[in-house]
């Protein structure tokens, strides 16, 4: 990749779905949590449940956001916890069955070295039981999800300032930032810390430059940690 150089390490602030966790769609509970936005938007909007897709799109766009939790906070000025309860809350159980403990995640996180907090524009409650039922709850410092970095959502620049303020890491190279959606990295990229692509599809040629490194997998970004210097971690 362009923009590489080495890079002590010293904090780890990572996305969650798609990065730590598996993407939502893969998961056999999707087409439920579907349901349960789609009743809830029509609910909040009074929009017909069979025009809430087109209305969601078009709030996304309005509002700037790949998340509709935070569009329809934005809109609508419904809580996140609300959102959360109605559409997450009844499937949590399912989400945690259908995730599985990842013991060479945990052991890759544990062999770090450095501080890990999540950043995600998903609700808490969701993010804490995928990565519950994944059994690294406890390898992270904290959890910066939606409900922490309102009134901002990734990728907006408020976000990741937000993380780093709460986060007391350092706003420079020393911090990592991973996504795997090229967008959410060009905020941090200019804010000065080191961005990870996560992810094996090409990246569209406009976000080349706000790009350090590309991993195909979080695994593979950890492994590559690992293996560096007891007391440097350096990516190189
Ligand atoms: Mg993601």
């Amino acid at each position: 990749m362009v923009n590489r150089r080495p890079t002590r390490i010293t904090a780890i602030l990572a996305d969650y779905e798609g990065v730590v966790g598996p993407a939502i769609e893969t998961l056999p509970v999707i087409s439920n949590l579907v349901r349960n936005l789609n009743g809830y938007v029509s609910n909040v909007s009074g929009v017909p449940p069979e025009e809430v897709a087109t209305h969601i799109k078009m709030l996304l766009k309005k509002h700037n956001t790949d998340t509709t939790s935070y569009a329809l906070v934005m809109e609508y000025g419904v809580s996140v916890s609300e959102f959360s309860e109605t559409v997450y809350g009844p499937e949590l159980p399912a989400i945690r069955n259908a995730i599985g403990r990842d013991v060479e995640l945990h052991g890759l996180m544990r062999s770090a070295r450095v501080p890990i907090a999540v950043l995600s524009n998903n609700a808490e409650a969701y993010v804490r039981t995928a990565s519950d039922a994944q059994g690294v709850t406890p390898l992270f410092v904290q959890f910066l999800c939606q409900e922490s970095i309102h009134p901002y959502s990734k990728p907006n620049v408020g976000a990741y300032s937000t993380a780093l303020g709460i986060t007391k890491f350092t706003q420079d190279s020393h911090t990592v930032f991973l996504d795997d959606k090229p967008l959410n990295l060009v905020a941090p990229k200019e804010l000065g810390l080191t961005t990870v692509y996560i992810g094996e599809r090409a990246v569209q040629a406009g976000f080349v430059e706000s790009i350090d490194f590309t991993f195909p997998t979080f695994k593979d970004f950890l492994r590559q940690l690992r293996r560096q210097d007891e007391t440097t971690v350096m990516l190189t």
